[in-house]
This record gives C-alpha cells, sequence and structure tokens, in this order.
C-alpha cells in the first residue's frame, strides 16, 4: 500500500509551528517513515502538485492568498491547520482592529507607496475561506499533540482534540489560580491540550489555543464579578489572540 504524499505550506506566519514539527526530533523519523513528505519549503527543495495530507501554518491575509489556499484544498483529500494563525487568524487578526489597511501598511512599512506590490486583505482563519478538516491548536502548536493527531490519522482514527476550558487542565497541576494574584487569567474560556503551560509557569492564560467550541461565558463574568473586575477588563485581555472573534460578552 502506498504511503500518504503529504505536503506542508506556510501562509502570514512565524514558522514557528514548523519549528515544533522539526523539533519532534526522534519521533519525527518514525512519522516520516509513515509518510511520503512531497513538499515542504522549510526542509526540502522539491514541490508538488499532488498530495493526500496538506498541512497548513499561517493565516490568510492577502487576495492571492485565498486563491492558493483555495488551490491546495482543491487537491487535498485532508486539510489540516496547525497553529493559531491557522486555525483562528492568531496574533495576525489584530490587524483587523484598523478599519483603514492603508494604515496599516504605513505603520508596517512606512511609506507603503514604494512597494505597491505589497497587498493586504482583513486576516481570515483559514477555516473562513476553506473547508478544515482538523486543527491543532496553539502559538505555537505542542509537539506531542501534533503528533499524537497525525498517529490517529495514519490510523484511521478521529483525532482526540480537546473542547474543555484550561482549567480543567490547570486543577490538575494543583496551580493557585491566577485570579487569587490579581491577574486576569482566560483559562475558563479557552481550549485546553497545552497542559495549562502558562499558569503552570506562574502566568496567567492569554488565549492562544482560541476558544473553547462553547464557552461558559457567564461562568467567566461570575469570577470577574467575585474579583471585582469589569467585563470590559475581560475583553481588554482577549484582544492579542481573539480579536474581533469569540463569545459575545
Ligand atoms: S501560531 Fe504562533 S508560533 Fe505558529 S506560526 Fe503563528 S505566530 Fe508562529
Ligand atoms: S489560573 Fe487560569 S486556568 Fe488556572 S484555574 Fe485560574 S482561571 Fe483557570
Ligand atoms: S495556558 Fe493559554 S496561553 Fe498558555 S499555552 Fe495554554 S492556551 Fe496558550
Amino acid at each position: 500500500m502506498s504511503k500518504p504524499r503529504v505536503a506542508i505550506f506556510d501562509f502570514a506566519c512565524c514558522e514557528g509551528c514548523q519549528l515544533q514539527i522539526v523539533n519532534l526530533e526522534e519521533e519525527i523519523l518514525d512519522l516520516i517513515g509513515a509518510v511520503d513528505v512531497v513538499e515542504w519549503r522549510e526542509a526540502m527543495s522539491e514541490q508538488s502538485e499532488e498530495y493526500d495530507i496538506a498541512i497548513i501554518e499561517g493565516s490568510i491575509t492577502r487576495p492571492e492568498d485565498e486563491e492558493r489556499i483555495k488551490d491546495i484544498r482543491s487537491k487535498a483529500k485532508v486539510l489540516i491547520a496547525i497553529g493559531a494563525c491557522a486555525t483562528t487568524g492568531g496574533l495576525n487578526k489584530l490587524k483587523n482592529n484598523f478599519d483603514d489597511l492603508e494604515e496599516v501598511k504605513k505603520c508596517v512599512y512606512s511609506d507603503a507607496s514604494t512597494m505597491p506590490h505589497l497587498e493586504t486583505a482583513m486576516t481570515k482563519a483559514v477555516d473562513e475561506v476553506v473547508t478544515v478538516d482538523y486543527k491543532v491548536h496553539g502559538c505555537p502548536i505542542e509537539k506531542a499533540e501534533f503528533g499524537s493527531i497525525i498517529r490517529s490519522l495514519l490510523l484511521g482514527k478521529a483525532p482526540e482534540i480537546p473542547d474543555y476550558p484550561v482549567c480543567v487542565e490547570c486543577k490538575k497541576n494543583e496551580n493557585v489560580c491566577r485570579w487569587e494574584y490579581g491577574e486576569i487569567c482566560l483559562g475558563p474560556i479557552i481550549r485546553a491540550g497545552c497542559g495549562a503551560k502558562c499558569p503552570t509557569a506562574s502566568y496567567r492564560c492569554f488565549g492562544c489555543r482560541g476558544y473553547v467550541d462553547d464557552p461558559n461565558v457567564n461562568a467567566a463574568v461570575d469570577v470577574m464579578d467575585k474579583y471585582g473586575l469589569t467585563v470590559d477588563q475581560l475583553k481588554s485581555k482577549m484582544v492579542l489572540f481573539g480579536s474581533k472573534q469569540g463569545p459575545t460578552l
């Protein structure tokens, strides 16, 4: 039986999630042995028009990106979005807080008129343009979770992707809640799967894995009340990874 052909593509991103794949070290040899990697700009020069699984890193931020991702989707049987940039739009959605994209270009490139080829558009997550079959969340992705999702797919099993909040993992780690230190932690509404990495390292969760499918907004508001904080203060913490998306508060 032929091995599934895998192609890895990047759009607007820092390529940190691809680096996490490279960082799988010994495990990557097992995974690569089970598939036929036909395109991966970060690791090889070959390109291919034929693949079964497309792994997508990065956000859709330019008109030509939409055409490219549609073309990739039309060729792939399975499409996996990896990392916050691809799964939610991630940090790149900060741009969407500006109504005037010329202002954004000016801020980034100073005199944008000297670089008319640098187009920009409102940032979209991959699933705002094409159908995404599976998402690997985080900024960056968790290496172990990526490996587990790929292994499940190769075995023909549906991958297990947590749909409960970071607080569950945080409580298991027996952390003192960051709220007790006066910090606004997004754990109650953010998808678990990172092992509550930030609270365990004495920092609030800032939401890199995106919201759970059905966030318990009322509970989050209750927690704000309990600690004498306002909903606006909570919303201000949701901007970094949740601009123009997420639950209505
Ligand atoms: S999700 Fe984070 S680590 Fe991954 S590519 Fe985007 S910015 Fe980089
Ligand atoms: S620190 Fe954050 S993740 Fe942990 S229990 Fe408190 S709110 Fe939840
Ligand atoms: S604790 Fe929150 S911000 Fe930190 S890695 Fe997990 S989801 Fe991301």
